[in-house]
């Protein structure tokens, strides 16, 4: 497989550390309220990883972190805990808020058909492990104490500061400039190992440590739990493209200052979602749309997988509702199409071509839009015998994630579309145009729904799968 890798800026063959098997690390949720449906883009992006690698014969080993702690409002290592605030909104304690919108993360997660990753852990059962790292940062001279506030890690110390967001060891410090300033930094990119909880104040969620009472700053997470789930050095590092210039670039340099070895092979961004209106979604703004808000809308939530899968995740992605209508056209077309092949004789092989195209398309970076086209084109290839057809949908649909073969909607949730050409049908007919109501009748079988004249009228049923 190709991938574009962040850190060389080009796409390279895929070179495992064990032969056959992939460690995969992606950055979680911060659970201090719903996830949005930018987060999902970007946990779908990774889904679709996993799933092609596994299609492809990979052994996948993916570990997930939920944030429950440390993300702090402000990038300068200033300001409220997230959790903290999430808590004062609504008037519960930071450990009720972390649980609950976890729980909430999940739903959503698998509603998309997102697989569960092998490994899930939080960052408030890692406390130990973060400070194990920080004593390792210390006892090599990259950390630094401000009295009152933290332990802070000395970008200035690590030669490679900012290669992941493609900027010289200078241009990295200097991009800091930018990260409202915090007094006591000896850098404007230096970055918080350890927090102290404010003298006098009590925190929530807090623990004692070698240097004081406190939490661990929100990279630390990130490194601690992969290296200790897949080791010194992993294959591949996910997230969203925000992640590149700061969580990720800290994350680098304090697991490469404290081990000596490469992080992350392979570093993959997601782009972001965007909508007209909003511009980038986001957590903190407090205005963004939840794929529970979808679903009370009356989206089936695959539609926003569907939508989803239609552009490379490497582009960036405009949401907007007329997108998400044809999005969920399409796939209940798709839908439609195969189930219309489910009655076709099983164990026919897939369909070889088909196959082939739609490998070398997850072998190409992850093309999934070309992936999905694949799809179509055999749903729709009548020169090809049914169950050939059939058999490489199912396989498709290993990576794709669309349940293509759900059973139908129940019969009073018949889609708007087809709903609109039943009745244009009876009124064809009322209106004795019968030359017209065949046509309609023809079109409607066509897509799986039939109906018959009886004495109470036109009725219609879906044809049987
Ligand atoms: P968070 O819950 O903010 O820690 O983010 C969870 C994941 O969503 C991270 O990988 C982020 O980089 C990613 N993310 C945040 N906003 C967006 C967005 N608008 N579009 C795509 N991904 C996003
Ligand atoms: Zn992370």
């Amino acid at each position: 497989m190709r991938i574009y890798n962040t850190l060389t800026r080009r796409k390279e063959e895929f070179k495992p550390i064990k032969e056959g098997e992939a460690g995969i690390y992606t950055c979680g949720p911060t659970v201090y309220n719903y996830a949005h449906i930018g987060n999902m883009r970007t946990f779908i992006s990774e889904d679709l990883q996993v799933r092609a690698l596994r299609f492809l014969g990979w052994k996948v080993n993916r570990v997930m972190n939920i944030t429950d702690v440390g993300h702090l409002v402000s990038d300068a290592d200033t300001g409220e805990d997230k959790m903290e605030q999430g808590a004062r909104r609504e008037g519960k304690s930071a450990w009720d808020i972390a649980r609950f919108y976890t729980d909430e993360f999940f739903k959503d997660f698998k509603a998309l058909n997102c697989a569960d990753p092998d490994v899930t852990c939080r960052a408030t059962d890692y406390i130990k492990e973060m400070i194990d790292l920080g004593l390792t940062l210390e006892k090599k001279g990259y950390t630094y104490v401000i009295p009152g506030d933290g332990v802070y890690f000395d970008t200035a110390r690590f030669p490679d500061y900012g290669k992941l967001a493609g900027k010289s060891h200078i241009e990295g410090i200097q991009e800091g400039a930018r990260i409202e300033a915090n007094e006591g930094k000896r850098n404007p990119t230096d970055f918080a190992v350890w927090k102290f909880s404010a003298p006098g104040e009590k925190r929530q969620m807090e623990w004692d440590s070698p240097w004081g009472k406190g939490f661990p700053g929100w990279h630390m997470e990130c490194s601690a739990m992969a290296m200790k789930h897949l080791g010194e050095t992993i294959d591949m590092h996910w997230g969203g493209e925000d992640h590149v210039a700061i969580h990720h670039t800290n994350e680098i340099a304090q697991s490469e200052a404290a081990t000596g070895k490469p992080f992350a092979n392979y570093w993959l961004h997601a782009r972001f979602l965007v909508t007209g209106d909003m511009g980038k979604m986001s957590k903190s703004s407090g205005e963004f749309l939840t794929t529970g808000l979808l679903v009370k809308k009356g989206y089936d939530p695959l539609a926003y997988r569907y939508y989803c899968l239609q552009t490379h995740y490497r582009k960036q992605l405009e949401f907007t509702w007329e997108g998400l209508d044809a999005a969920s056209k399409g796939l209940e077309r798709l839908r439609e199409a195969s189930r219309r092949l489910a009655g076709a004789p099983a164990g026919g092989k897939p369909a070889g071509k088909y196959l082939s195209d739609f490998k070398a398309a997850l072998e190409d970076d992850l093309n999934i839009p070309q992936a999905l086209a694949c799809a179509w084109e055999a749903a729709r290839d009548e020169a090809l015998p049914a169950g050939e057809r059939l058999a490489f949908l199912k396989e498709a649909d290993k990576v794709l994630g669309l349940d293509l073969f759900a059973a139908p909607k129940a019969e009073a949730d018949l889609e708007p579309e087809l709903m609109a050409l039943v009745e244009a049908r009876a009124a064809a007919r009322k209106a004795k145009d019968f030359k017209r109501s065949d046509e309609l009748r023809a079109e409607l079988a066509a897509r799986g729904v039939l109906v018959e004249d009886g004495p109470g009228g036109q009725k219609w049923r879906r044809k049987p799968s």
